[in-house]
């Protein structure tokens, strides 16, 4: 079994549905989850949009492999509506987005799959939600704990939604 930390962001449509929605499906596939934070709101990172996000963090404990893991995501993101990929940094507005930030203390490289999330420690938008449910939780690749990096990061102004 892995602890296994997952990311979800919306930004179109009932936000606040989507990630309850993705978090039931995701629940359905993989069992209950563990731990969950609230919902954030976020401007959109890394390209311009009028629609600002909704973010949060979520634990499971699975016996899938990371990239079984990665399947089911994405069959959830699917099943939510989600249609377009994100590829070479060019980011869309979002149903529903499902990270695998973290598998265990495991380090994935392969092409489909990065793990830790190869950008997480630089968003806020993962790092606020993320530091709620698992402060003490070590970011593998850099042996810092989670609160620890949301604090270098530098913490920008958030709205908690719930
Ligand atoms: P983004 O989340 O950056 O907006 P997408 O959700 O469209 O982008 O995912 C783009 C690709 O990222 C996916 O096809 C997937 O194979 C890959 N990927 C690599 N590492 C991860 C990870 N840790 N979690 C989710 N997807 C990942
Ligand atoms: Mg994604």
């Amino acid at each position: 079994m892995a602890t296994v930390y997952l990311g979800l962001g919306t930004n179109i449509g009932n936000r606040k549905e989507n990630l309850t929605r993705a978090i039931e499906a995701l629940s359905l596939a993989l069992g209950p989850c563990t731990a969950q934070s609230s919902f954030i709101e976020t401007a959109p990172w890394g390209f311009d949009s009028d629609n600002p996000f909704l973010n949060c963090a979520v634990a499971f404990e699975t016996e899938l492999t990371p990239l079984l893991l990665l399947d089911t995501t994405e069959k959830v993101e699917r099943e939510l509506g989600r249609t377009t990929k994100s590829s070479g940094g060019v980011y869309h507005d979002r149903v529903i987005d499902i990270d695998i930030l973290l598998y265990g203390s495991a380090i994935v490289e392969t092409p489909r799959l990065t793990i830790p999330h190869p950008l997480m420690h630089l968003r806020n938008f993962v790092l606020e939600p993320l530091a709620e449910i698992a402060p003490h939780t070590i970011h593998p690749k850099t042996g810092k704990s989670i609160e620890q990096l949301k604090t270098e990061l530098g913490c920008s102004k958030m709205v908690k939604k719930d």
